[in-house]
């Protein structure tokens, strides 16, 4: 996907109200303008970067690929542009406290891309209609732009945008159900670093969440789970030869992450077991026979086996026996 930076100036309340963006082929004088071709890249599913009087006022996704298509009835009265024009249908969230783009010069001007930039080198916005934006820009200032909502419904809008367009930060993503987990790391693209050793002393306990219903649930954390994944190397620990697939998102190998001792059984330990020497990288036929298959056990075993040492340095202590009873 791709993201752009559009100034809207006198016809941003129109195009909102009508869903769209629309540019013009060609200026009065027949000429090709860069920063109207520029429409000619959008596509379906892209961000949207909307600034109106200086401030971020609307993010939106495009919900169609662009188009030709004549001028909008509203836009001709302007008597601004020809009426041949390229347009991009997209779904608009406006920003109720929207952040003002020059309290935050030096880092756009370090952000955004070189090429078609939004901005010029003194920070001030540039001439015209549609710029690029790339993912560090548009993840800092959706970030930003979240962080000062006032309204938990205005938070929680920007919240799903980035949600959607896979901006959040892997700490910020609450995860309180395994199967939660599982769907969270499908939609991160997983980037390729070092694997850090293991952290080898015993990790603190965090407080539990709520989770609906007066229950409370020890939260996963999706770096950790992630970094188990890569320290396997996205291959299945019961069997390293097990087929897999690719990943959409990254072209990495596709394996779920299991915590080995169950999550729902930290109260009997004095420590956390959300901890990468708890979870392993199973393929998906292997963790689904791990939960629901007759001969689970073969596969427990093993995996005991691998992790029983690891377990204790980081405070674990737990037999195999008593593992098994987590599972039966
Ligand atoms: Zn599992
Ligand atoms: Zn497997």
């Amino acid at each position: 996907m791709n993201y752009y930076f559009v100034f809207q100036n006198k016809s941003y309340l129109k195009e909102k109200q009508g869903g769209y963006l629309w540019a013009p082929k060609r200026s009065k004088n027949g000429n090709r303008v860069s920063h109207w071709e520029s429409m000619k890249d959008v596509k379906q599913g892209d961000l949207i970067i909307h600034s109106y009087m200086k401030k971020i006022v609307a993010i939106s996704i495009a919900i169609t690929d662009v188009f030709a298509a004549i001028q909008p009835e509203e836009l001709r009265k302007e008597k601004l542009w020809e009426d041949e024009g390229w347009r991009v249908d997209t779904r608009y969230i406006e920003i109720n406290n929207p952040i003002i783009t020059s309290d935050h010069s030096t880092k756009i001007l370090e952000l955004q891309p070189s090429h078609n930039a939004p901005f010029n080198s003194i920070g001030r916005g540039n001439t015209g209609y549609l710029f690029s934006a790339n993912k560090e820009l548009a993840r800092y200032l959706l970030k930003q732009t979240e962080s000062i909502q006032q309204d938990e419904v205005s938070k929680e809008d920007v919240r799903k945008v980035r949600e959607e367009v896979g901006l959040l930060e892997l700490d910020e993503v609450e995860v309180l159900d395994d199967n939660d987990l599982v769907d969270a790391i499908e939609n991160i693209e997983i980037e390729k670093s070092k694997v850090t050793p293991y952290f080898s002393e015993p990790k603190e306990k965090l407080p539990l969440k709520a989770s609906g219903q007066g229950s409370f649930t020890y939260p996963r954390n999706l770096k950790v789970a992630i970094n188990a994944l890569k320290r396997a190397e996205f291959k299945c620990e019961f069997d390293n030869r097990h087929k897999s697939f690719i990943r959409k998102r990254d072209g990495n190998p596709y394996t779920e992450p299991h915590h080995l001792i169950p999550l729902s059984f930290h109260n009997n330990f004095p420590y956390s077991l959300d901890i990468e020497q708890n979870i392993v990288s199973l393929c998906s036929h292997c963790h689904n026979l791990l939960h629901y298959g007759k001969d689970f056990e073969v596969v427990l075993k093993k995996l005991y086996d691998d992790r029983k040492d690891l377990l204790k340095e980081a405070g674990i202590v737990i037999t195999f026996e008593q593992l098994l009873s987590c599972y039966c």
